[in-house]
């Protein structure tokens, strides 16, 4: 019980200063919003704010150890719904550990169904070099993911991380 009790209280700190980090990301997109408007024809208000926060990360990013699984440069780390992501800032596409897309897209698991159809991928796994499987998530998803065999990570090209954000 003991335990449990101090990793809430480590988690509600951690929790905070997150909280705080936001707030000062908000006020970052507001000031940017009115000459970055035109960029974002087309996309809902959540896609924007999307973008918008991980612009204003971009600057004080973290340099990845994780190579972009499509033009080799290092990533950068961002906060994407307060777990740390790996991001191409040149491809705008990301990276995520087993377990990071259902956490980021309040999905129960990462994969919905593990019947979906799949087909190689031009991807090879950043982590383990291998060469991933492209999965089709089919409607209401909509979605195409490259994911590696091996550890189960997934890499999400420019677009996609919008619409896992939306996956319930
Ligand atoms: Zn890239
Ligand atoms: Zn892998």
């Amino acid at each position: 019980m003991l335990g449990l009790t101090s990793i809430a209280a480590g988690q509600n700190s951690r929790n905070k200063t997150i909280q705080e980090r936001h707030e000062n990301i908000k006020k970052m997109i507001h000031a940017s919003q009115n000459k970055a408007r035109s960029r974002f024809d087309g996309l809902n208000d959540n896609d924007k704010q999307l973008i918008l926060s991980i612009e204003a990360q971009i600057d004080r990013a973290k340099t990845s150890l994780v190579k972009c699984p499509d033009c080799q440069r290092n990533m950068i780390i961002v906060h994407i719904n307060q777990i740390d992501v790996d991001y191409c800032h040149f491809c705008q596409s990301c990276w995520l550990d087993q377990g990071e897309l259902k956490t980021i897209s309040k999905l129960i698991k990462d994969i919905p169904s593990d019947h979906l159809p799949d087909r190689p991928a031009k991807h090879d796994c950043p982590i383990c070099q291998e060469k991933m499987t492209e999965l089709v998530f089919k409607r209401p998803y909509n979605l195409l993911v490259d994911r590696c065999k091996s550890c189960r990570g997934v890499y999400l090209e420019h677009g996609e991380l919008e619409r896992v954000l939306q996956l319930r």
